[in-house]
């Protein structure tokens, strides 16, 4: 059989469907997922992202296709990163919308965290609920995942107690539910201090970030508590303080590794349905 030739062309798809981004993002049960669009006609491998090349002596290998490999690839990793489904039209930081100057401050740093990944740190985004903050924090690793191919991967910090209590119940190790939240490339933990955390619960936690400190990884936080700090200046109850939650030695090593960023306002889908 005839050696295939890699032929350097490049692959064009896009169209108003997919805002020419070749593919589609939908929900499916729980989570946000995307696919491949329609329009994308590769003549390489019939759209199926993989090629089938020959070698001289007549074997045969399966390579990830020249031309829409990449594209096929960076779907699955978003397919993945397990983004909850009422997010799946949050693909691109341009998606969030600031209603207030820390919010727009937040923007430019979730927009330079993703421009220059992996040069500048993770983040923390603290604030009442409702003013976007998971929103932005999705907004970083569907880019990430989608554009530039990078494992991401979002946990919700209620869910990850529950798992842990699950493992504890049935005697399974804490490492089996925190491996691949050590693994993946960038974090998400969403709503961090959500739900009373036990001690063993918080050393295991405490792995986790002191893993990821010590293998520089990207971690994105979300909490609806805030520092000490902010809240001597907000002159709030001692209830809603981040230390008190996870204690004094996980946030400072949060510290060291995340931008801490105070979002400002109210929450904006109580006060809109209050009107
Ligand atoms: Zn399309
Ligand atoms: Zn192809």
């Amino acid at each position: 059989m005839a050696k295939t030739t890699k032929r350097k062309k490049k692959q064009t798809y896009g169209c108003d469907n997919c805002y020419e981004k070749g593919y589609i993002l939908e929900k499916q049960g729980r989570y946000a997922t995307a696919k491949v669009c329609q329009c994308l006609n590769c003549e390489e491998c019939s759209g199926t992202g993989k090629k089938l090349y020959y070698k001289d002596n007549g074997y045969s290998y399966i390579q990830p296709c020249d031309l829409c490999g990449i594209l096929h690839k960076n779907i699955k990793l978003y397919n993945l990163a397990g983004i909850p489904a009422k997010y799946y039209n949050v693909n691109e930081v341009s998606t969030f919308h600031p209603r207030h100057d820390t919010h727009q401050n937040a923007l430019i740093y979730v927009k330079q965290f993703v421009d220059q990944y992996p040069y500048k740190p993770g983040f923390l985004l603290m604030g009442a609920s409702g003013l976007g903050k998971t929103h932005l924090a999705i907004c970083a690793i569907s880019e990430l995942t989608l554009e530039r191919g990078i494992k991401c991967l979002f946990t919700d910090f209620f869910d990850l107690l529950n798992d842990l209590k699950s493992a504890y119940s049935e005697g399974r190790p804490e490492n089996q539910v925190i491996f691949p939240l050590v693994e993946a490339e960038v974090l998400v933990i969403d709503e961090l201090g959500k739900g009373r955390a036990n001690e063993w619960e918080l050393s295991v936690l405490d792995q986790l970030i002191s893993k990821r400190y010590n293998s520089s990884k990207s971690t994105i936080i979300t909490t609806n508590f805030v520092t000490k700090e902010v809240n001597a200046k907000l002159n709030r109850d001692n209830k809603e303080i981040l230390e008190y939650r996870i204690g004094e030695r996980i946030t400072s090593r949060l510290f060291e590794m995340c931008s801490f960023i105070y979002l400002e306002g109210r929450d904006f889908r109580r006060m809109s349905a209050a009107n």
